[in-house]
């Protein structure tokens, strides 16, 4: 999950990382209102979950109550590279002496932790990586010591930092490697990780992911992520516990297994198809689990086929086509569907199939045969 940047800062604070207060506001009013508390100058930052938001017009200095609200007019509806902002960050805005660049991930060739660190920040950090490598100090901590001071001192002198922010650079390092260790973050960055005149260290910007698979030790993060601007069916499938992505094409796709899934999506654009979803059943196909999947499918009015490509492992064919039977006595779906089910129990569950005779479904035993079929069903349906 992703986070907007006020929330990746409220987690920075909470770990003892420099940011300035603020308030997040989805109105021009509020905006305002936020603004004169905060006092001038402040910052009216677009919350969305993409970057680059300052080179787009969605980060702008405020020094008076009309700047404020010009911004906050102009900000808010902006659409930057398909991200329509509805909230916006108000903050105090700070004197920049420097801008470094400082984050923390998972290194998966080295299965450790990376620490990044760069003088070279407040820019596009994959631009010093290609152009300039050795500005970008990459360090792998060990997991089971941590980031140690000494260490963290190590990569910000190593780094450039001026002499008298090496220990407050260190500091935020720590603090940064703690959040992503302690919050289950995937990714946590600072870009700019500023110097002010009076030689404060402070993240200006913040870019964190927290793995959704720890959440449930996070209760309290549950919450937090970008819901104005979700999907309404990937919401409904998040909360269902379905794996759901919403794609743009008219082919509804049901399978189980993420591998699976994702090698169907392929295939079905090899046959001139474009997917409307990916969506991962699992293991384990009970008929209420194959109902709640197809609703979820069909819930999106591009919908014009689906195909089911179902490969029995735990997963019982059996299993998933009683499922299916129900699910079109509940649903009565008018869109047609292609099934192909292999592997456990496949003879069984084709012949329940055959017995149901639902209409407008079509067995098909291979993958590129059942993409082939649903992608001319979906033309003719069109
Ligand atoms: P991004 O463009 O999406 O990465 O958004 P940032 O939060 O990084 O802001 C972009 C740029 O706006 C920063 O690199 C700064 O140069 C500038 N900026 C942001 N906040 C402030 C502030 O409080 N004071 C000043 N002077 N500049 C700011
Ligand atoms: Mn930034």
């Amino acid at each position: 999950m992703d986070l907007l940047e006020y929330q990746g800062k409220q987690l920075f604070g909470r770990h003892g990382l420099a940011v300035s207060d603020g308030q997040a506001v989805t109105t021009v009013d509020d905006a305002v209102a936020a603004a004169n508390a905060i006092g001038y100058p402040v910052v009216v930052k677009a919350q969305v979950l993409i970057g680059g938001r300052g080179k787009a017009g969605g980060v702008k200095l405020a020094s008076d109550e009309a700047e404020a609200r010009e911004h906050a007019t102009n900000i808010l509806g902006l659409d930057i590279k398909g991200h329509i902002v509805r909230t916006l960050w108000i903050e105090h805005a700070s004197d920049i002496a420097t801008e470094y660049y400082a984050s923390v991930l998972l290194d998966r060739s080295a299965k450790k932790p990376l620490v990044m660190f760069s003088v070279e920040g407040g820019v596009d950090i994959e631009e010093v990586a290609e152009n300039t490598p050795e500005k970008l100090i990459r360090e792998n901590v060990d997991p089971l010591v941590g980031l140690s001071r000494e260490q963290a001192v190590d990569i910000a002198t190593r780094g450039g930092a001026d002499a008298d922010v090496i220990e407050g650079v260190a500091d935020a390092l720590v603090a940064l490697y703690t959040v992503w260790i302690e919050e289950d973050a995937s990714l946590a960055e600072i870009n700019p990780l500023i110097v002010t005149p009076d030689r404060e260290v402070k993240a200006l910007d913040a870019k964190v992911t927290l793995d959704d698979n720890a959440l449930f030790r996070h209760p309290e993060n549950a919450d937090l992520g970008d819901s104005a601007n979700a999907d309404p069916i990937e919401l409904k499938a998040h909360e269902q516990g379905v794996i759901y992505v919403k794609l743009d094409g008219d082919i509804g796709i049901m399978g189980n297994g993420a591998g699976l899934v994702m090698s169907t999506l392929d295939v079905v654009k090899g046959a001139g198809g474009e997917p409307a979803n990916f969506l991962d059943a699992g293991g384990g196909s009970d008929a209420a689990k194959v109902t709640q999947a197809i609703e979820l499918i069909l819930s999106n009015e591009n919908v014009n086929a689906v195909l089911l490509n179902i490969f029995g492992g735990i997963t019982r064919c059996d299993e998933v086509a009683n499922g299916l039977v129900a699910a079109f006595a509940a649903l009565q779906p008018s869109v047609p569907f292609v099934v192909r089910l292999d592997g456990t129990n496949d003879v069984e569950g084709r012949r329940i199939l055959e017995e149901a005779a639902l209409p407008n479904v079509y067995a098909a035993t291979t993958m590129d045969g059942a993409a082939a079929q649903v992608v001319a069903l979906a033309k003719e349906s069109r």
